[in-house]
């Protein structure tokens, strides 16, 4: 079933390269070209699965990205947004959840050819050396960060980024306390633990129906310079630069060029979104942070 649908999708691929070359062209020459931000998790050559991506194919795939387009880094993404142009298709790598194994080579690897990154992890995983709740139910509790690693990334100039601090779908929670505790106070326990201050957040699991309104309010009160959704979208120049949209990049190389290549079907998503109201809603968080 997978082998039909990456023989499908480089069909697809190739297929329409040349028509998505000429789309390219026209839209660099219009200043109008997406920004892409991909989100990888891990990157090991042990146990694979859909969030795991082996070392060799990640470095090849960086390889192309810098062969293929501007490769840089959230506040440069943003800059082009603000700006309301942008003259050549332009990548961000970003990282979410924090596994230890990316440091092994691919943080190396980033830092050796100078390729910006913004790494998110949710606090209390790092904090408790705890596997994620979805290793564990495969068996393989696979090791996380540690503080120090992190704070050696920070040293390195690689930007660590807020997920929560329970790996939670906020877009679910019930509480406006519990909402500050995720959004705000576990932030700021980050930026302690690795002594720098967190200017982005990424919503876990990133879908539509996992966003808030008030988180995204929570944010911007707080400081924060963007905030990061995950359910595969470009961002355009002229767009509100807040909102950061995100494409999953690992472990299918025929996907991630079909994004980064500008896969028409997706230009018009996303665009215009407005984040939802939830059960904790932006009235009742903006009362609450007033008192
Ligand atoms: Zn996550």
């Amino acid at each position: 079933m997978k082998k039909a649908r990456e023989i499908a999708l480089h069909a697809y691929y190739y297929g329409t390269l040349p028509m998505r070359m000429r789309y390219r062209r026209r839209l660099e020459a219009a200043g109008q070209a997406p920004l892409c931000v991909l989100f990888y998790h891990r990157v090991a050559d042990s146990h694979p699965n859909g969030w795991t991506i082996g070392n060799r194919e990640f470095q090849r795939q960086m390889r192309w990205l810098k062969q293929n387009a501007d490769v840089v880094s959230l506040p440069e993404i943003q800059t082009r947004m603000r700006r309301g142009r942008n003259d050549r298709l332009a990548v961000a790598v970003t990282f979410d959840d924090g596994y230890a194994e990316n440091c092994e080579q691919a943080i190396p690897f980033l830092i050796e050819h100078e390729i910006p990154m913004t790494y998110f992890v949710a606090l209390d995983f790092v904090v408790h050396a705890r596997p994620f709740p979805h290793d564990l139910e495969r068996g393989i509790p696979l090791p996380v960060n540690t503080p120090d690693q992190l704070r050696q990334m920070a040293a390195s100039g690689i930007e660590i980024g807020a997920h929560t601090r329970t790996h939670c779908d906020v877009g679910a929670i019930a509480d406006a306390a519990t909402m500050v505790d995720e959004i705000v106070t576990a932030t700021e326990e980050l930026g302690r633990l690795v002594d720098r201050p967190i200017r982005y957040f990424a919503f876990p699991y990133g879908q539509t129906n996992n966003l808030s309104a008030a988180a995204v309010h929570l944010a911007g009160e707080q400081g924060l310079r963007g905030v990061c959704s995950a359910y595969g979208a470009y961002n355009f120049p002229g767009a509100d630069p807040f909102h950061i949209q995100r494409f999953h990049a690992d472990p299918e190389f025929i996907r991630l060029k079909n994004w980064v290549t500008i896969d028409r079907r997706k230009v018009g998503f996303g665009r215009g979104y407005t984040f939802p109201e939830t059960d904790v809603r932006v009235v009742d968080i903006a009362a609450a942070t007033i008192c």
